[in-house]
């Protein structure tokens, strides 16, 4: 059975008032990390798969941080994430930025319900306190190694008398509240593992729901929470599957309908290994510092699992949404090949381009980080100009030639456009004749009559048109059409190794080609 809510939908119709009410069960998910560390690649996929879930339904997407083990918070962890999921285009309907009805989405501002959840549970003797020393539990733990037993606790407080319990309360003894696990096990249908069941009581001691200060454990805050938060699917890591009894054991101890569960499977690399974070490259900010696009990751790691019907590159998020089918995840875990992340950025970047929406928002990018590159080497301002930046992104359309396709053939990312080799594209170089001599005997014959070529115009409109007429050229002027070439590349770019000369010809336009071959010229 699912957490329902019945939500009314009212609306008015042609001046009469109409109310027209249909009930439904109100999809509400949650993503609910710990800002014990940055959003990496695992945890923006768990996000993801709830944010699809949510949209697909119309349903609520909640982000509660989950912040009870205060020994290992990360400063700015918090922000941090939050950030990142509005990078990804994926960000919360609630959360503590956002505010929602069912706050604060922070569990250290929850503590009184989790108190007031153990306290219920002491009442009804799903509860005890527990007045074990570190001592002794460490005793226990290390007695289990020995013997070769897995640790655990040996629930020896659930045995103490209402009289001995009020005599150490009356004391002050530092204790814990643990939670009474029942022996015998529920199955529950997962909707990604389908029946599970999992005796927890046969393989561990009773679970420290409230700790000695106080704060809860994260099984009690998270079915707390998942209760007043009205949350209707968990869909989290796989590796909370066997958790869920203890949460359904609470669940049912409280009086609370649980949600229902999907629990997603690993997300591993290509060769199977576990996605490393000491590494540090699947934080999503530092694919952010690399230029990578937010739907390009989302692509990629939905490509890597389950969940849709086909495996196509290039979906955006308004088609994850709906072509996401939680009916089509598997068990199996989901191998992500980050190999492919320069592939997915090409293709979405000329997404970007070929919409007009994002090519104006991409443009005015472009012009922005050229200005923060080059700026002060700038000497002609035309390059900033949009019809300059749009002839480059979009060099493939114009043409109709794909193999100049700056973007796409290319380029997987704007920041590769700033670098030295596309320099040319926003900077004049600094060529003299001399240096133009020294490639070639007759560099002084092959500009001005590259010059003549290009000024009668026509020659910059196609790579085929234009290396026709370059050819024609090189036997009029007797020379070879190597030479040619390695005058024209250094004229127009300062450098000996970069893309095509036709397709610096073909960026740069008919106009500027003809100014730096006569500046090149200049004595
Ligand atoms: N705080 C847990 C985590 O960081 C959340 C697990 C859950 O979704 O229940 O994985």
């Amino acid at each position: 059975m699912f957490g329902c809510v019945l939500r009314r939908v009212c609306w008015k119709r042609s001046g009469a008032r109409r109310s027209v009410c249909t009930t439904q069960p109100e999809v509400r998910v949650r993503f609910a990390p710990s800002p014990t560390g940055f959003l990496h690649l695992g945890g923006l996929r768990t996000a993801l798969y709830n944010a699809l879930f949510a949209k697909q339904r119309r349903g609520a997407f909640i982000l509660r941080l989950e912040d009870t083990d205060r020994a290992r918070l990360v400063p700015g962890a918090a922000d941090a994430i939050e950030d990142m999921l509005e990078w990804a285009g994926i960000p919360p309907d609630e959360s503590s930025r956002r505010g929602g009805h069912y706050g604060p989405y922070v569990q250290s501002e929850r503590l009184q319900l989790y108190s007031q959840a153990a306290s219920s549970l002491l009442h009804t003797c799903h509860a005890y306190y527990c007045f074990c020393t570190n001592q002794r539990l460490e005793l226990l733990k290390r007695e289990a190694q020995r013997s070769g037993h897995v640790p655990r606790y040996d629930n020896r407080c659930r045995h103490l008398r209402p009289e001995q319990v009020q005599e150490k309360l009356a004391l002050g003894v530092p204790r814990v509240v643990r939670f009474r696990l029942d022996s015998g096990a529920e199955p529950f249908q997962d909707l990604v593992f389908g029946w599970t069941r999992h005796e927890v009581a046969a393989v561990e001691g009773d679970p420290v729901l409230l700790k000695a200060d106080g704060f809860p454990t994260y099984h009690l805050a998270s079915v707390v929470d998942d209760h007043h938060m009205r949350i209707s699917h968990v869909l989290r890591g796989s590796e909370w599957l066997i958790s869920t009894a203890k949460h359904l054991q609470l669940f049912r101890a409280l009086g609370w309908t649980p949600p229902a569960y999907a629990h997603l499977p690993l997300l591993l690399n290509r060769d199977g290994s576990k996605l490393s974070k000491r590494q540090g490259d699947i934080f999503i900010q530092r694919f952010r510092e690399q230029d990578v696009l937010p739907e390009s990751l989302l692509d990629l790691i939905t490509h890597a699992g389950s969940g849709f019907n086909n495996n196509r590159i290039g979906r955006r998020l308004d088609e994850l949404i709906e072509e996401f089918n939680i009916s089509k995840i598997t068990t199996h875990s989901a191998l992500l090949d980050l190999d492919k992340v320069h592939e997915f950025n090409r293709v979405h970047l000329q997404r970007r381009i070929e919409d007009p929406h994002t090519r104006v928002e991409l443009m005015e990018e472009l012009r922005q980080r050229v200005l923060h590159t080059h700026g002060s080497d700038i000497s002609d301002h035309a390059v900033l100009e949009p019809h300059y930046i749009q002839r480059v992104l979009q060099l493939r359309k114009q043409l109709k030639d794909v193999c100049v396709c700056v973007c796409q053939g290319h380029i997987s990312c704007l920041q590769e456009l700033l670098g030295h080799s596309y320099s040319y594209l926003w900077v004049r170089p600094l060529v003299s004749l001399q240096q133009l001599k020294d490639v070639s005997a007759e560099a002084a014959d092959i500009a001005a009559a590259v010059i003549q070529l290009v000024g009668a115009g026509g020659s910059v409109s196609s790579t085929e048109r234009l290396n026709r007429e370059l050819k024609l050229l090189t036997s009029r002027l007797n020379t070879t059409h190597s030479s040619l070439m390695r005058v024209l590349r250094l004229a127009l770019s300062a450098q000996q190794k970069g893309p095509s000369v036709a397709e610096m010809m073909l960026s740069l336009g008919e106009q500027e080609v003809c100014v730096r071959l006569q500046r090149a010229l200049e004595p």
